[in-house]
């Protein structure tokens, strides 16, 4: 697929880009590589200037960083600025809790000195969606970065001018070069990148076949990985649930981001004495979503991001009904300029049908009729996927059940799924594993290394195990051009002293 920015409101191609050449690549990974040697000797407050920094650029910047991301993307400009500004709160996290984070952690052997210290691996390489072209970024970044990491960034082809931003970015904001790049590649160029010795571990935000040639290959090269990759979320509404709360959360949840979130709910799984009254609410407010030009303010439905997002949705249409399942609203693309596709609503298609048991990726909605909370969680767990999933009901007993038993990432009861850097993130089955945001995100590219010291009484007076030092002031002050250089050695490790 050409690096290529077709704004999908019309299909324009707004900017093409020669792919690297294997030589730039290889230049890129031995700045990275010397980067992340010296950025050891970076204290920790001064990465923590530099992450509000780039907080406060995001916030100040994000009108013109918004609109990049809707001409690149489709998502509704107002959807777009706050994309932009969310980011900005994963920073300033980061900035806040990385330094509690990072602190080892003692650990009681009795008579001997233990403890847990939090080491970086070096050179990550980060392959991103396009669905969230800053969020989903910055979920890695923020991270990677106030941990001692370095980031390569291998964005999806259709948002280069978003991959080019975010890397401008990070410099503006003080990192120092080669902290984190952007590398302008085509997908079959990502299998070198990640073979090189110098690269440590890659995470992937994507889809399924994605993940798998992803985890196949770290795996053999045994270097970590993380994968967060696709969902068929349920929403399951029961009997005591606050209905008009459910449908409108339903209906807000299905359509964000157009349909194009691995989180929003995708399968609605009714209890039967509520299902008539649901279905009908349903149905109004999809069909009172409002399509449209996604750069206009009051926009709830922008464009696909891409064509093939339009006939992989339309095929997943004609699945379904060819399954059995009738369509109560849309059903159809839209014949116009841009790639638009009606919010649909399906009922009636049988569990046994193939799409069931696929990622949906668009405003098309399915509907499950079921008799109590056995059957919900059966229909809920009948997926492949194990992203999140929200649970509509009163009944503490009720929530009880669902909570311990629905298989995946995230429950969350009468309120939609979402991610928050305060929170874990992440899914079990074909939704891959590890997790990203909180301390947790921050800790899958850390070592966890041991130090177990024997007595000795010199130790008292010269602790060894020492909190990570910071001592920046909570402001958004512009970083100093040049980094304080702490009296420190680089750390230097055999494989990088072999690839300088
Ligand atoms: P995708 O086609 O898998 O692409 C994701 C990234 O992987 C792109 O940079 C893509 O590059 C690259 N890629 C594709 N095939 C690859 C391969 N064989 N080896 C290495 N890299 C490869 O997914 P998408 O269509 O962009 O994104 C939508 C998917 O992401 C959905 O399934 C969604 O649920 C999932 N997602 C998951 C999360 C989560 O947190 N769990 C969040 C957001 C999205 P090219 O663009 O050059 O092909």
């Amino acid at each position: 697929m050409a690096i290529q920015s077709v704004n999908p409101a019309t299909g324009d191609v707004v900017r093409s880009f020669e792919p690297l050449t294997e030589e730039a690549v290889k230049r890129k990974i031995a700045a990275a590589c010397e980067a992340f040697v010296a950025y050891a000797n970076v204290p920790l407050s001064h990465r923590e200037l530099c992450m509000r920094k780039l907080a406060q650029l995001l916030e100040a910047e994000a009108q013109e960083l918004g609109t990049l991301i809707t001409r690149e993307m489709g998502k509704p400009i107002a959807a777009a600025r706050a994309e932009v500004r969310k980011c900005a709160t994963a920073c300033r996290y980061y900035a806040d809790h990385a330094a509690r984070i990072l602190t080892p952690e003692p650990i009681d052997v009795g008579g001997n000195e233990a403890y847990v210290r939090w080491d970086p691996l070096g050179v990550i390489l980060a392959v991103m969606p396009w669905n969230f072209p800053f969020w989903q970024v910055f979920r890695f970044l923020a991270p990677a970065l106030m941990a001692g990491n370095v980031g390569l960034l291998k964005h999806a082809s259709n948002v280069p001018e978003c991959a080019l931003a975010i890397e401008e970015l990070v410099r503006r904001a003080g990192f120092p070069s080669g902290t984190f790049q952007t590398l302008l590649i085509e997908v079959s160029h990502v299998e070198s990148v990640l073979a090189d010795d110098r690269v440590a571990a890659v995470t992937l935000t994507g889809s399924e076949p994605a993940g798998r040639a992803i985890a196949a290959q770290a795996g053999w090269l045994i270097k970590k990985s993380v994968l967060e990759l696709g969902g068929s979320d349920p929403f399951i509404v029961m009997r005591s649930a606050d209905l008009e709360a459910a449908v409108e959360t339903a209906v807000r949840s299905r359509c964000i981001n157009n349909g194009q979130s691995c989180i929003a709910a995708k399968r609605f799984i009714v209890v039967d004495d509520i299902y008539e009254e649901f279905e009908s609410r349903f149905v109004a407010g999809m069909r009172s979503m409002k399509l449209g030009d996604p750069m206009r303010e009051d926009t709830e439905i922008g464009p696909l991001a891409t064509v093939r997002q339009v006939d992989d949705l339309a095929t997943q249409v004609q699945a379904a009904v060819r399954a059995g399942g009738r369509v109560l609203a849309g059903g159809h693309r839209l014949q116009r300029e841009g790639n638009y596709y009606e919010p649909t609503v399906i009922v009636d298609v049988p569990h046994t049908a193939a799409v069931c048991r696929e990622e949906v990726f668009g405003p098309v909605a399915m509907l499950f009729r079921v008799r109590d909370v056995d059957e919900a969680l059966q229909v809920a767990n009948a997926t492949p996927f194990g992203l999140g999933a929200s649970v509509w009901t009163r009944d503490l007993e009720e929530e009880r059940k669902f909570v311990e038993r629905l298989e995946c990432g995230a429950v969350f009861v009468n309120a939609m799924v979402a991610s928050d850097p305060r929170l874990p993130f992440g899914g079990v089955k074909h939704s891959g594993y590890g997790r990203e945001l909180s301390a947790a995100g921050m800790r899958e590219f850390l070592n966890a290394k041991t130090v177990v010291a024997a007595e000795d009484p010199r130790r008292r007076e010269q602790p060894v195990r020492q909190k990570p030092e910071t001592s920046a002031p909570k402001s958004d002050a512009v970083p100093a051009a040049a980094p304080p250089i702490v009296q420190r050695r680089p750390r230097t490790t055999s494989r990088f002293r072999e690839q300088r």
